[in-house]
């Protein structure tokens, strides 16, 4: 009851401030007003309220999806270490990234060989946020091929350059996922080789992604609900009508699963959920585009070109879906459900 109070609290509190946050800053600077208010503060995943934390990522993102990337990047950062060095707690104040994406060529390498600590070397991309955060959380490599190790950087050193030159992203501007370069910068070790892709939080923090997306279509959809509640009824376009019904059933089953699968988890924290994370990023990801595509076809190009907040949603929403691995992750799924059990569609 006590937890129940205290994650009501912080979602009452985090809405307020999203409402009140000034609409000329960029995401970087909300970012550091939500951590400023201590609003970074999410249950854990798998701890009895993985859907508190969902439910404040989805705020989030109702407002702006490149916050949401940052917000999301951060928090996830937060509970990856708390899981896998939970002795060595992240200063505080700090604001970090989530970087795991590897690169077909060229990794960052783990370096130990010189007294004076650990090293790294090489290069990072999709690191969103690279120019706006204090410090990184990433995964790297040893010079044998072990790994992923996680690695902590604080970004404001001189071994350590964005690059911000590749990055044409008119979608998610704002959250800039770029390429970093390392070039002997101090990193600490965090957590044993392999634990980041060997623990439950995995598939569970994976799913908070789906959670962004979730908001993203959710904020759309409720631009075509308030148009249609302005009109008197009798007066309502059927049309529109019939569009607010479909994306109403897509959420609705989505919002469904969603809910689902944050009670699995809480009911299972330490298996692998894998199953229910690739599930709900899918499911989520197809929900997503059916809304933008149902919304945009009723609205027509009015809010496209002359409401700035959907104008904004539109545009970010298929970039932020891209971070899907669409077929791969289908196939993936299809996988799991080769396992005795798995593929159970009962009521
Ligand atoms: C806006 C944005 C922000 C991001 N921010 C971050 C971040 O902060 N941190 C981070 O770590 N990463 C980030 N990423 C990177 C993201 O996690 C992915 O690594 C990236 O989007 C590339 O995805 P991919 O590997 O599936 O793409 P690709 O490998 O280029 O694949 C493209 C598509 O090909 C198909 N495909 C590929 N391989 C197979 C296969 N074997 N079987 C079936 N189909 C296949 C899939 O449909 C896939 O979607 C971000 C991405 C985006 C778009």
């Amino acid at each position: 009851m006590k937890l129940d109070a205290q994650n009501g609290a912080l979602l009452a509190n985090l809405q307020a401030t999203l409402a009140g946050l000034d609409r000329t800053q960029t995401p970087g600077v909300w970012l550091d007003e939500l951590i400023g208010r201590g609003l970074d503060g999410l249950p854990m995943p798998g701890r009895g309220a993985t859907l508190q934390r969902w439910q404040a990522l989805g705020l989030v993102a109702g407002h702006d999806l490149s916050l949401a990337k940052l917000y999301e990047g951060h928090t996830d950062a937060l509970a990856v270490m708390a899981e896998v060095a939970p002795s060595a707690p992240p200063a505080k104040g700090a604001t970090w990234g989530m970087w795991a994406a590897e690169a077909a060529h060229g990794r960052a390498l783990v370096d130990t060989s010189e007294a004076g600590g650990v090293r790294l070397n090489g290069a990072k991309r999709w690191c969103s946020g690279a120019g706006q955060v204090s410090h990184g959380l990433l995964t790297a490599w040893w010079p044998d091929g072990r790994g992923p190790q996680l690695v902590r950087v604080a970004m404001d050193q001189p071994g350590v350059s964005v690059c911000a030159a590749g990055w044409h992203a008119v979608g998610m501007a704002a959250s800039a996922s770029v390429d970093v370069a390392f070039r002997d910068a101090r990193v600490e070790l965090v957590g044993a080789e392999g634990a980041y892709l060997n623990r439950p939080g995995f598939w569970q923090g994976g799913a908070g992604i789906a959670a962004c997306w979730h908001g993203g279509a959710q904020a759309l959809a409720a631009a075509l609900h308030r148009t249609l509640v302005q009109v008197p009824p009798g007066h309502r376009n059927a049309f529109r009508l019939a569009a607010l019904g479909k994306v109403d059933v897509a959420l609705q089953a989505t919002a469904a699963l969603l809910r689902e699968a944050a009670r699995w988890i809480d009911e299972h924290p330490t298996e692998d959920a894998s199953a229910a994370g690739l599930r709900v990023r899918l499911a989520v990801e197809i929900c997503a585009k059916q809304v933008l595509d149902e919304v945009g076809q009723a609205l027509g190009a009015a809010p496209f070109c002359r409401d700035a907040p959907f104008a904004q949603m539109a545009a970010d929403l298929p970039v932020y879906l891209r971070q899907s691995h669409g077929e791969r992750d289908f196939a993936a799924l299809g996988e799991r459900l080769m396992s005795p059990g798995e593929a159970s569609w009962e009521l």
